[in-house]
This record gives C-alpha cells, sequence and structure tokens, in this order.
C-alpha cells in the first residue's frame, strides 16, 4: 500500500521508493529508505502536507509524494506471516516487533516488477513462457500480442511479476501498442524493465533502447537470438556495448533458455543497486537540440508534479519531437493548475527550439533526434567492434526463399496449393481418429443404454448429452490438424507472407492482409478464429473481419451438407453442391465487407505496414502449445455452450412426453414440434416446412445438432449427424429422400436450405466471442441478426428465381 493511505497513527515499514531521477534521490536521502520504520504524525484527508516520524526525528512531505513510497503495514505483515506459517520464525512478537516487521519487508520487496519491452518478434513472449512456464502464444508474426499478460516467476529466491508488453519498434506515439507501452511504463511504473533485443538485428532494435535509455528506467538488455547471432558469425564485443549503454547487457536465446538465469541475475543486481554496468545515461543530441532540451526542461522542472511523476528531460524530448501526446498532457496539466501564463511560455519555448533545429540542422526536430540516436547507436557499435559475419546468414536464406514463396507470379498458386493440401490432408487424415471417436462415443451410448432405466434421465443422458457432445466431439482431431498446419505456418514466418501475398486482394474487399488469416481459420472453427482476429491493428478492420467471418463455412455445417447433398443430389453433382456452398460464403463475405466498408463502419485505415519476419525452423513444443491452445478452446466450446444447448434441444424435443407415440409423432407434438409449427409461415419463401424449421432452430445452440435433428424428425434415425463421407449407406439416403419427397421438399428447396445453413446465425459460442472481442453486446447481437436476415433473403432469391427455371 501507499504511505499516503497510512492514517494518523499508523506505522509501516517502508518497502520501495518509486519515481524518477532528483525526487527519488531527495526521498532517499530525507531518509525514506527501504527496510525503514516510519509513523504518521498527522494525515487529515486532502490535508497537505503530511507529517511523518521517521528514523527519530519528524518530517513533513506532500500528499502526492507519500503517493510514490510502498509501505507495508504491521497488519499486512501479520497476515502475510499467518500465510506463510512455513517459515517458522522464532521471534517474540512483543519484544522484537521491529525486528519482525522489517523481516517481513524486506521479503516483499523481494517481489521485483518486470515488463518486457522490445520489438515484435524479438522472443519476449517466448521469455514470459520459459520463465514463468506460462502458454502465451509464440508466433513469428508480428502483433501476436496486442494486450499485456501477466504471470510469476522465481529465481534466486526473489519474486517476478512479468507483463509481457505488445511489440514496438518505438516510443512514439503513432500506434496503439507504441502508447500502451508508454503508458504501462508511466502509469505502472515497473522496477525493472527488461529490453529484449534481436540480436541479429542489432542496429534497428538499439533504435527502441535508446527511448527507453530516455525515459530513464531501470533495465537490463537481453540480446536474444545469439544462436543466430553466433552462427552468422557476428560479433560484438559486449562488455564495452554494456558500459557504452549504461546497463547489463546478457546474451541470452529463449529458445533453449539459454542465459534466462543470468538475466534474471542482472535484473535482481539492478534493482538491488549492485550492478556495476548499470547507470543512467544521457543521450547526447548534439547542441542544438540539447539547447532546446534545457530550454523545455525548465518549465518542466518548476511543476512539481509533473517532475515527480517523469523524467522531466524525457518530456522535453517528447515535446521537441512534436509528441502530440505529451504535449496535451503538459498542456492539460498545467491548464488544471491554472497557470496559464507559464502554459503559453513553455509551448513558446518549444516552437523557438524546434524552429532552431530545423534551422541549424535543416531537418525537422523529430527526425534530428532521430538521426542522433542512430547516430549513439552506430558509434556504440563500433566502439563495441561490431562486426556482421561474412557465413550464412538468416536474411540470405530468407530472401532466396522468398524469391519464390512471395513471387509475383508463383505467390499465389504456391499458396492455394497449400492451402489445398492443409485441408486435403485435414480431412483425409482426420478421418481415422475420427472413426475411432464415433465408435467410442456409440459404444459409450450403447452402456450406458444398457445399464440405466428407462426414463427421462436415460433420455437426456443418452440422447442429450452423449448424442450431442459425441457428435461435436468427433471433430476434435480434424480440429487439431487442421490448428496444427496454421500454426506451422504461423511459426515458420509463412503467415505473415500470405497475408502479404493476400493483402492486394484484401484491400480491394476494404480489409487487411492480416484479415486473412482468421478468415482461413474461420474454416476450421469461428470460434477461435474470432479471437485471432487480434492480430489485425485496426480497430474498424477488425471489426469487419468478425463480421463476415460467420460466412466461412466452419466444419460444423459439414455434417448438413453432406446428409442434404447425399440425399437429394445424384453422385456426380454432390462436390459440386459443396464446393458451391463454400463459394457461395466466400462471395457473400466479399459483397458484405464491401458494403461495410464502404457504408456502414467508414474511416480511413491505418497504413498497412506488415513487416517480413526471417523464416524459421519453429520448435515442436512451440507447435503443439500452439495447436493445443486453439484447441483448447473448441474443447471448452464442448464442456459449455454445446453441452448446455445439446439438452435444451434435447427437453423441447422431448417433452411433452407420451410413452405411446412413435419417434416422430412424438417430436411433432413436442415443444420444439410446436415451435418449428408456429415459424412455418416465415419460410415459406423458401419451401421449408415444419421439420426443416425445427432443425434451424436446434442450430442455434451449434450447428452439429442440425442434421441428428432431421434425422430424428424425419426416420427416427439420428445416425446422419456422424455422416461423414458420401460412400455409406445408400438405402439411407433413398429412404429419406422418399420421405422428404412426398413432403414436398424440392431439391431446389434443399439447396436454399443449404444455403440458408451456410448464411445464418453462426451459433452461441461465435457470438460470444464477438461480445468478448469487441466488448460489447452491440456488435454480437447485430452480427446474429445480420446474418440471419442475408440467410433469408438469399436463400429465398435462390428458391424463388430458381422456381422460374426448373
Ligand atoms: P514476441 O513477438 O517478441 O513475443 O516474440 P515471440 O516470443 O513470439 O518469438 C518470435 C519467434 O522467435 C518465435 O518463432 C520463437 O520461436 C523465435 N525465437 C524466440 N527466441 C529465440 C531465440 O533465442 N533463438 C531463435 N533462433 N529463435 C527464437
Ligand atoms: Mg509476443
Amino acid at each position: 500500500m501507499k504511505l499516503s493511505e497510512l492514517k494518523t497513527g499508523d506505522n509501516g515499514i517502508i518497502v520501495k521508493v518509486q519515481g524518477h531521477g532528483g525526487f527519488r534521490k531527495r526521498i532517499i536521502e530525507m531518509g525514506f529508505v527501504k527496510g525503514k520504520k516510519v509513523e504518521v504524525l498527522m494525515n487529515a484527508p486532502l490535508q497537505d502536507p503530511v507529517k511523518y516520524k521517521l528514523m527519530g526525528y519528524e518530517v513533513s512531505l506532500r500528499h502526492q509524494e507519500a503517493d510514490m513510497i510502498e509501505v507495508i503495514t504491521e497488519e499486512e505483515a501479520h497476515r502475510l506471516k499467518e500465510q506463510q506459517t512455513a517459515v517458522q520464525l522464532q521471534i517474540n512478537e512483543e519484544e522484537h516487533q521491529d525486528d519482525y516487521l522489517h523481516h517481513i519487508a524486506l521479503q516483499q520487496r523481494r517481489t521485483i516488477n518486470v515488463a518486457l519491452v522490445g520489438n515484435p518478434n524479438c522472443g519476449k513472449t517466448s521469455l514470459f513462457n520459459y520463465a514463468s512456464g506460462a502458454h502465451g502464444h509464440v508466433g513469428n508474426y508480428s502483433g501476436v500480442t496486442v494486450d499485456a499478460s501477466e504471470a510469476h516467476a522465481s529465481f534466486f529466491g526473489y519474486e517476478f511479476n512479468l507483463v509481457d508488453l505488445p511489440g514496438t519498434y518505438s516510443l512514439s506515439c503513432y500506434s496503439p501498442e507504441e502508447l500502451y507501452v508508454r503508458e504501462h511504463l508511466t502509469e505502472k511504473t515497473p522496477d525493472i524493465v527488461i529490453n529484449i533485443i534481436d540480436a541479429s538485428n542489432l542496429e534497428r532494435n538499439l533504435y527502441l533502447t535508446t527511448q527507453l535509455v530516455d525515459m530513464n528506467v531501470r533495465m537490463v538488455c537481453a540480446l536474444n537470438m545469439y544462436d543466430e547471432f553466433e552462427r552468422r558469425g557476428d560479433h560484438v564485443d559486449l562488455k564495452t556495448l554494456s558500459m557504452l549503454f549504461g546497463m547489463p547487457m546478457i546474451p541470452t536465446s529463449f529458445k533453449s533458455g539459454m542465459g534466462v538465469k543470468e538475466l534474471f541475475k542482472a535484473v535482481i543486481q539492478v534493482y538491488e543497486n549492485t550492478s556495476k554496468t548499470s547507470r543512467h545515461l544521457h543521450i547526447n543530441y548534439g547542441h542544438e537540440i540539447e539547447d532546446g532540451i534545457a530550454h523545455i526542461q525548465q518549465y518542466l522542472k518548476a511543476d512539481e508534479h509533473i517532475r515527480q511523476r517523469y523524467s522531466t528531460r524525457y518530456l522535453a524530448i517528447k515535446m521537441l519531437e512534436n509528441d502530440s501526446h505529451v504535449i496535451d498532457y503538459v498542456e492539460q496539466h498545467m491548464a488544471g493548475e491554472q497557470r496559464s501564463e507559464e502554459r503559453k511560455q513553455l509551448m513558446a519555448a518549444r516552437v523557438k527550439a524546434a524552429a532552431r533545429v530545423l534551422e541549424e540542422t535543416k531537418t525537422d526536430a523529430e527526425t534530428a533526434i532521430m538521426d542522433a540516436k542512430y547516430g549513439f547507436i552506430h558509434g556504440a557499435l563500433k566502439e563495441a567492434s561490431y562486426k556482421t559475419g561474412s557465413k550464412e546468414d538468416t536474411y540470405h536464406t530468407t530472401h532466396v526463399i522468398d524469391n519464390v514463396l512471395s513471387n509475383k507470379y508463383f505467390g499465389l498458386p504456391i499458396f492455394f496449393l497449400l492451402l489445398y493440401i492443409m485441408f486435403e490432408t485435414t480431412f483425409s487424415l482426420g478421418q481415422y481418429p475420427m472413426d475411432w471417436i464415433e465408435g467410442a462415443v456409440t459404444w459409450l451410448g450403447e452402456k450406458v443404454s444398457g445399464n440405466m432405466p428407462e426414463g427421462p434421465l436415460k433420455a437426456m443422458l443418452v440422447d442429450g448429452v452423449i448424442g450431442g457432445v459425441g457428435s461435436v466431439i468427433v471433430f476434435l482431431p480434424q480440429i487439431l490438424i487442421l490448428y496444427f498446419f496454421i500454426s506451422l505456418m504461423e511459426d515458420s514466418g509463412y503467415m505473415a507472407r500470405a497475408a502479404f501475398i493476400m493483402d492486394k486482394l484484401m484491400h480491394k474487399m476494404g480489409l487487411h492482409g492480416k484479415s486473412f488469416i482468421p478468415l482461413i481459420m474461420g474454416f476450421g472453427c469461428n470460434v477461435p478464429a474470432v479471437m485471432a482476429t487480434r492480430t489485425i491493428e485496426s480497430r474498424r478492420s477488425r471489426i469487419i473481419t468478425m463480421m463476415i467471418l460467420p460466412f466461412m463455412s466452419c466444419s460444423a455445417r459439414l455434417p448438413i451438407y453432406i446428409m442434404i447433398a447425399g440425399t437429394f443430389f445424384s453422385l456426380q453433382y454432390r462436390s459440386w453442391v459443396m464446393l458451391s456452398l463454400y463459394a457461395v460464403g466466400v462471395l457473400m463475405a466479399v459483397i458484405i465487407s464491401k458494403i461495410f466498408t464502404s457504408l456502414v463502419i467508414k474511416g480511413e485505415d491505418t497504413p498497412f505496414v506488415m513487416e517480413l519476419p526471417p523464416y524459421r525452423w519453429p520448435t515442436p513444443k512451440a507447435i503443439w502449445r500452439h495447436t493445443w491452445e486453439k484447441g483448447k478452446e473448441y474443447l471448452k466450446k464442448m464442456g459449455g455452450i454445446i453441452l448446455v444447448a445439446s439438452i435444451i434441444v434435447w427437453a423441447l424435443g422431448y417433452f411433452p412426453h407420451n410413452e405411446e407415440l412413435s419417434n416422430e409423432q412424438q417430436q411433432e407434438q413436442s415443444y420444439i414440434g410446436r415451435m418449428g409449427k408456429a415459424i412455418e409461415p416465415i419460410f415459406m419463401p423458401q419451401g421449408f416446412n415444419w421439420k426443416l424449421d425445427v432443425s434451424l432452430i436446434a442450430g442455434v445452440g451449434a450447428k452439429e445438432i442440425v442434421a441428428s435433428t432431421i434425422g430424428v424428425l424425419y426416420s427416427g434415425d439420428d445416425s446422419f449427424g456422424d455422416d461423414e463421407d458420401f460412400s455409406s449407406d445408400n438405402e439411407k439416403y433413398m429412404h429419406l429422400r422418399q420421405l422428404m419427397m412426398k413432403e414436398g421438399i424440392t431439391p431446389l428447396a434443399a439447396y436454399a436450405y443449404l444455403i440458408f445453413i451456410l448464411l445464418y446465425f453462426p451459433c452461441i459460442a461465435t457470438i460470444a466471442a464477438i461480445k468478448n472481442e469487441t466488448g460489447s453486446w452491440r456488435w454480437a447481437l447485430f452480427a446474429a441478426c445480420y446474418t440471419t436476415a442475408v440467410a433469408w433473403i438469399v436463400s429465398m432469391a435462390v428458391y424463388q428465381i430458381g422456381r422460374l427455371f426448373i
């Protein structure tokens, strides 16, 4: 807790002093040193300043100053002690109260808050996972981490709170990531920043380091990818480089875990102020800029609030760079304090300094500062005798591969070939485990069926739970195989190329190349696909992508296609029917996104920058984790929403129950049958009958349930839901065909029905995912309604127009 939160008469032990440079030094000099006991003599709310007793004498602090000091109270200490009965402290608490508190405070401050900052793809998440055992997503694909995730790690008796921040190249204010990282560093004030650097790309990566240096954060550098650095035969004198940058630089490889221990050792040393290399550094920007900085800084230093919270040098540099965020912040702050005169002077000083820089260097201040930073880096690298080796480098190989894979002519065909292989393998290879699971589910159903007395409970278990969930779990192998391929493409760096290749086409739809990846994943299951839209930076593109995703026909709809196509179309047309459905889905996605981008969600997109990371051999562990992460979502969906939906659909079909009736008659007079009849008029223009309508209602929960519902309604046979191939059991289809034709379902109506299935309400899990990702029910409900409307219109058009010809 904060020192400022203590009330009059309370005691506390100082744990940490936050804040910057001069302020921090002054506070520490006043005696607010970690481990010391402090008593509040007088602290009335909102009454500045507060009087404290410290080391036997009285001092007073401003409220905001006391805000920057972290303490631990006696109660907290007691609570902590209770939690740690394992640590048997044999102290007489009454007598040695102070010693004891001191001890607990020291323990508390053994928790170090660490932020991971670095360029995209430098290995932040790899370190995060390696150190904490977490399963964050590792991808060779920029922008994978958009929000921050947290985890714990412990090394050498210290606890670390790790925060994995989004990757950034710089700390300007052009992208949400950059602002996010900046805000985190200034608001959350982590104790130590680990700056992760891709050592095989030193010069560019160090640019961010120089910006962190400006911010005056305490930091440790991880020269990651050191394995590649060495393999390439690069060389750099690490000791010199560490010294020049004023921070420990530790060679690491998070792939193998090399250097991780040393890295955390260095973090502890910097935290405890025992590091020899760590020092505060001012990068020299040359006299023109330095003059400007000094001028602006004067005004900032006069403001106590600003001085405590930020490095004034950093703010001055940012203001000189014309950083709109910092300027807004300073202006607003000064306006709030009613110091408009000073504000005017400060802004005038800024303009004057910027003009001077322009005059003297012939470039604007921002560019001049950037040049100076690169100058600094260049100089430091030279001094540390940095040499890139002449041995085979990763980029060389990458360029050779890229010449083929992102070739103007071959790129697209190769990509589609890979897609074809992916889907083909998924469905053919997935068939085997699928059969096994199906067998197991049937076996389980029979076992339960045979061992239980007749009644609603048994019916619910067998038809509702096992039947419903079973028809979904059979898809797990295919989903995993699909995700394995997608992970492989992501981790190797090919996905970035795919997005790159597709970018032009996607732009025609008003989207990004990056939208393409979630769309492809949508063929597997929409739920993880919706989550994958996180990689898209622009919120507008993200939302549009989510809105059109449901048109990517997910694998759950496959059994319905197979069943209906098998029933109504002869063998030679079946594949074409299926293909046409996928094509209609894609076409609708294109049309709708075109409409959305030009009419509904207008606005400019941020310019598209897609970096192409070098190709890498993905590690089996990363691939497995990544595949599993996605598969897990699918399983969760089954355990939750599908289970519930299956039971609801079962119950609606089971009640009111009448033993006398046949399966079909039972369904007809059940609640779901009545619902189907009630909505029958709505689907007259499509030529559906009430039985089809019932299956549509059932599909709202999950598409997997549609086929089995039709099976039950028509013949009391629910094995259709499990069909994966056309070949099996022609008689079954013949029979169903006769039954359906007798009720007036024509092949045309059946096709319209398939179109409706393809386009309408995705499923509850997808809607929930959209709600989570957009953060509002509005978009989720919109997606639910508009897709259904589109489905209704298109299926009606197909039926009505088709009738003119047939
Ligand atoms: P982030 O974007 O900074 O979070 O980077 P990731 O942790 O997602 O890593 C990007 C890619 O670099 C992944 O494919 C990792 O497997 C790979 N990678 C991470 N660390 C190393 C390393 O030390 N050596 C090599 N060769 N590859 C690494
Ligand atoms: Mg990451």
